[in-house]
């Protein structure tokens, strides 16, 4: 399968890099950075810490997308719209692992999804995947006596918050109490904030150090807590899913897809 990088020199691009030349039956095809960016002309094994690919990073997408099967996209979520419209130009299926996508901006990709594959998520490794079907479950079963705050950590440079993962990880406890997750969110506490409403879905953040991604699922009820956790340890897991997504999306029909698809874990 022919993969292109976008955002290649991104720490997620270097990691999609190795990842996809670990990968039998897969080959970097083209790695395509912004304008301007310092690594344009390098190659792009060398880049992410591998012998010479001799694939020279670009910055001209359309190019790069003619003749492969799939791109590959952690970057950012202007740059994921415009790459949405160039995949589905080309007719090539879409990975899309990019967070901090605004409602426009997802309506956006719903609408390419109409031309071409598209299989996005805020998070691809399996167990949290897997937690966010845990989660769904939970929600539905307890009622809404139990609150449920969402509580994350990364690394000092990532810049959104809350993460992709937190918020996958709220939408799944929404969609188990069968309501909005924009109507019951609450992102920000700060002062006198007042009791809490029943019913919200509480997020807070931390961020420092290289922590990769921690998150928890907290329902508090009276007297007793449960809590549902993940670590992730390393972020070439989540590079190696972004591949696995893509050798699983060759020749799907267009549409949107997500990570539990991949997975399998629709049904749980
Ligand atoms: P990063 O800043 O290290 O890398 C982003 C790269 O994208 C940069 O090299 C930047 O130059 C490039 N880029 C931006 N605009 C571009 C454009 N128009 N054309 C080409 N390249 C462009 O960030 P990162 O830590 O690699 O994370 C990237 C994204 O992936 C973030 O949104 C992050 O939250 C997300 N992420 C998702 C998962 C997941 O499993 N879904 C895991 C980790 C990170």
């Amino acid at each position: 399968m022919s993969l292109v990088v976008v955002g290649a020199a991104g720490r997620m691009g270097r990691m999609l890099i190795r990842a996809i030349a670990q990968t039998k039956g897969c080959r970097l095809v083209a790695a395509v950075e912004r304008p301007g960016s310092e690594a344009l002309g390098a190659d792009a094994g060398i880049l992410a810490g591998l012998p010479s690919l001799g694939v020279p990073v670009t910055d001209d997408a359309a190019a790069a997308f003619a003749g492969a099967d799939a791109v590959l996209d952690f970057t950012a979520p202007a740059a994921t719209v415009a790459f949405a419209k160039l995949a589905a130009d080309a007719g090539i299926l879409h990975v899309v692992g990019t967070t901090g996508l605004e409602p426009s901006h997802l309506a956006s990709l719903a609408g390419e999804a109409l031309r071409t594959p598209i299989i996005r998520s805020g998070n691809m490794s399996l167990g949290v995947n897997l937690l966010a079907a845990l989660v769904r479950k939970v929600a539905a079963t307890l009622g809404t006596d139990w609150d449920i705050e969402i509580l994350e950590m990364h690394h000092r440079m990532k810049v959104d918050a809350p993460s992709g993962t937190a918020v996958m990880l709220g939408e799944a406890a929404a969609e188990g109490r069968e309501v909005e997750l924009a109507q019951a969110r609450v992102a920000v506490r700060d002062g006198i904030t007042g009791a809490r409403e029943p019913g919200a879905i509480g997020f807070a953040t931390l961020r420092g150090g290289t922590v990769t991604g921690d998150h928890k699922v907290i329902f508090a009820g009276a007297g007793e807590r449960l809590e549902l956790a993940h670590v992730a340890e390393d972020r070439s897991l989540f590079a190696q899913g972004a591949v696995k997504a893509a050798l699983w999306g060759r020749g799907k029909p267009p549409g949107l897809y997500s990570m539990a698809d991949v997975l399998g874990l629709d049904t749980l």
